[in-house]
């Protein structure tokens, strides 16, 4: 039997706020253990919490950027459950009424479009940290307790592990686009959970589903969806049956492993916050949110191709970074070059001497557009121009100045090139012989003593135009 996936995903990502979600404790990585905490986020008797509004704008920025019906009225429950990174025993989060539903991701670019459906967005707080020391210990960093989190909930709409990257990815890249979280997965600021199911092809009902919690990185979340549906389609195709449950996903090994038989909601025993009440947004705020919304990724990408004439890959790969757009953008205001030839030198050669890296020798975005203007121009070889890169950060000249200095200009001056391309033809008569006797290949030789005896600076196709002129004439 033919079976197809149905993955969901929730995604937690960490809002990069100033402070925590109900107190005024600093929102921030990495600080020494136990030094960002307060009686709030520790859950001392008697501290009250404080919802922060920055939270709540950030949280509602990025379910404008994804389609959702916002809840301008709505709670904070209590999620009880007890593990010793969470003092209060109990996390607030939002269960019956979150503060978005009902939207959706479009994935476009150069794929086949498929929309995701979002069930919801809700704001909770992230807890404590255990830390398992090398002498068999296990320590508990309360720093990250309150710190402010974003749940995604999308609903079962992804069908193939690649689709669980490709959302993946486009999410970060959105939250990154908002500001609203840094998503740096090795500080664990994103992270999410990986629901599997199978069902016959054809069949309108789920199948029955697994849980994988807590993956740490896109590839990790992507290889344990293809796992797991591989081990669920291993034991249906042997007249097995699927046991709902959570599974811990082992990046090292690369196979999910037995965690606990899945809880239901009820033994969480949610209900509403009483510390906190009702959360009521004024509708004028949610306006100006929504209109305050920067270009999104996609939006991006479609323009970058009708407006610089770029392709889909290159707008894709430009985008991935908001820098490197904003870098490609600022270049091609110069106005001197075509979009194509600007994006090639950026996604080839800058990228690769890790020119938009902080620390790395700066070019700016003017002077690589004014060295791709010299290789789309044909002033300049495609060698000669990764020689002039090289060299631009250490100067002050223009790019046009340089390559003069350096000697880099290619020759495209007819009546200096004519008369080397007469001198080849006496000193060579063999190969001319050949190519007037049909062997089209004695060209290219000849292409290349000429630009040999340019000093290299010949252009190649002034040159091959020459020739060919001068043999066949
Ligand atoms: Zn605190």
């Amino acid at each position: 039997m033919e079976y197809e996936l149905s993955v969901g995903l929730e995604v937690h990502a960490e809002l990069n706020t100033k402070t925590k979600i109900f107190c005024g404790c600093e929102n921030r990585f990495g600080a020494p253990p136990n030094t960002l905490v307060c009686p709030v986020c520790m859950g001392l008797p008697g501290a009250l919490p404080v919802l922060s509004e920055a939270v709540l704008a950030q949280a509602v920025r990025m379910g404008h950027a994804l389609h959702c019906d916002i809840n301008r009225v709505c709670r904070l429950d209590r999620k009880q459950y007890f593990y010793p990174d969470l003092p209060k025993a109990y996390q607030i989060s939002q269960n019956e009424i979150p503060l978005c539903s009902e939207g959706f991701l479009e994935l476009s670019g150069d794929r086949e479009p498929v929309r995701i459906r979002i069930e919801r967005i809700h704001i909770e707080e992230d807890a404590g940290k255990l830390v398992h020391a090398p002498d068999g210990r296990t320590l508990v960093d309360y720093n990250r307790c309150g710190v402010p989190l974003i749940e995604i909930v999308t609903a079962p709409d992804l069908h193939a592990p690649e689709q669980v990257g490709w959302f993946l990815e486009e999410i970060r890249l959105i939250l990154r686009c908002l500001g609203v979280s840094d998503c740096r997965m090795e500080e664990g600021s994103m992270r999410c959970d990986v629901n599997v199911s199978l069902r016959p092809v054809g069949a309108a009902a789920l199948g029955d589903r697994c849980e994988l919690k807590n993956i740490a990185t896109i590839s990790g979340a992507v290889r344990a969806a293809a796992y797991e549906a591989a081990r669920q389609r291993e034991i249906l195709q042997n007249g097995g049956v699927i046991e709902r449950e959570t599974r811990r996903w082992d990046d090292v090994q690369n196979k999910s492993l037995p965690m606990r038989s899945k809880e239901e909601t009820a033994d969480y025993r949610f209900f509403p916050e009483p510390d906190l009440g009702t959360v009521v947004l004024p509708e004028e705020q949610v306006r100006t949110l929504l209109e305050t919304l920067p270009e999104l990724p996609a939006d991006r990408r479609r323009r970058l191709c009708t407006q610089y004439g770029v392709s889909g890959y290159a707008a894709a790969q430009l985008t991935a970074d908001p820098a490197r757009a904003g870098y490609f953008e600022q270049g091609m205001a110069a106005g001197l070059c075509s979009g194509k030839e600007l994006a090639n030198w950026i996604l080839g050669d800058l990228l690769a001497m890790r020119g938009l890296e902080p620390g790395e020798p700066f070019i700016e975005p003017e002077r690589l557009a004014a060295l791709a203007a010299l290789t789309e121009q044909g002033k300049l070889s495609r060698t000669a121009g990764k020689t002039l890169l090289a060299a631009l950060p250490s100067s002050g000249l223009s790019p046009g100045e340089l390559a003069r200095k350096m000697g880099l200009l290619q020759e495209n001056d007819s009546a200096a090139l004519a008369s080397i391309a007469e001198k080849v033809l006496r000193d060579y008569p063999v190969p001319v012989a050949d190519y007037r006797a049909g062997k089209t290949k004695a060209l290219g030789f000849l292409v290349g003593k000429c630009m040999a005896a340019s000093g290299g600076r010949g252009n190649p196709a002034v040159l091959r135009r020459i020739l060919t002129e001068m043999l066949d004439g």
